[in-house]
């Protein structure tokens, strides 16, 4: 087996005003629980963005599973995707069951629906309107439609924006569930330092350049790293405020 699930080497990425990453490198291993930190502005959309194939005028290479991501899109198959605001408007027709129905190639596939849903503990729920329910809810039923096609690696970006302490718990035991007993990969980009401490096992810190990557403990249990990465990224968040 394949113990990388991805490696990074030298990304760069060039926007016209901005240099938004800038030779970053590192790599995640089956079975990690990446946490991504980094003020707004640090480059984690632009990063996902690269992995995802959605944005292809980067220097560097992207493997997945050994393979450089500019040689094929098969990799692509291998990966859930949770967008950071899946919200539907109040009226939104569709029940749970429907949107993630709409996954599938095959919609009769009843059991898998039901099995994804009890994944993300929304199988009660899952006659209800999606518009009708929480965001927190909402982003649930998004992890279920992620997970209809058995992915190796789940990206997050920035999920429990906006929902309560009570949600985002019950979001983090479903995240280390799929990690633990599925041994699903999870990346993961978060402003919340303290639950990143709490469930991922790596973390990596982003500032246009890579702070640090490695064992989340050993940067959370740094002093002088914590504060010396709070003030980087505080004066980068004040930079990007007045240039823009
Ligand atoms: P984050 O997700 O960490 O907030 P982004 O990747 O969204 O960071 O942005 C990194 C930098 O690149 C920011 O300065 C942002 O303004 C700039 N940027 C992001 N997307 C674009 C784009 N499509 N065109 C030009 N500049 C962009």
């Amino acid at each position: 087996m394949y113990l990388k699930a991805i490696e990074i080497n030298d990304l760069t990425v060039e926007y016209p005003e901005v240099k938004a990453l800038d030779k970053v490198s590192f790599s995640i291993n089956q079975g990690d629980f990446l946490g991504i930190i980094g003020p707004n502005g640090a480059g984690k959309s632009t990063l996902f963005s690269c992995m995802l194939g959605i944005l292809t005028k980067y220097k560097g290479t992207i493997r997945f599973f050994g393979e450089d991501i500019r040689k094929s899109r098969n990799y692509l198959k291998l990966i859930g995707y949770v967008p950071q605001k899946p919200v539907f408007e109040n009226n939104f027709p569709a029940t749970v069951k429907e949107i993630v129905r709409m996954q599938l190639t095959n919609n009769s596939d009843r059991q898998l629906i039901d099995k994804v849903l009890q994944q993300v503990w929304m199988h009660e729920l899952g006659n209800r309107r999606i518009g009708d329910l929480s965001i927190g809810q909402q982003q649930r039923v998004f992890i279920a439609k992620a997970l209809v096609h058995n992915p190796k690696i789940l990206i997050l970006d920035e999920p429990v924006t906006g929902v309560d302490i009570q949600s985002s718990e019950i979001f983090y035991s479903i995240l280390r569930d799929l990690n633990e007993k599925q041994n699903i990969t999870i990346i993961w980009s978060s402003h919340d330092m303290d639950a990143v401490h709490k469930l991922a096992n790596k973390v990596a810190c982003l500032n246009r350049t890579l702070f640090f990557h490695g064992i989340s403990a050993e940067f959370f249990e740094n002093e002088d790293l914590v504060k010396q990465y709070s003030e980087a990224s505080m004066q980068q968040h004040m930079h990007s405020h007045e240039i823009h």
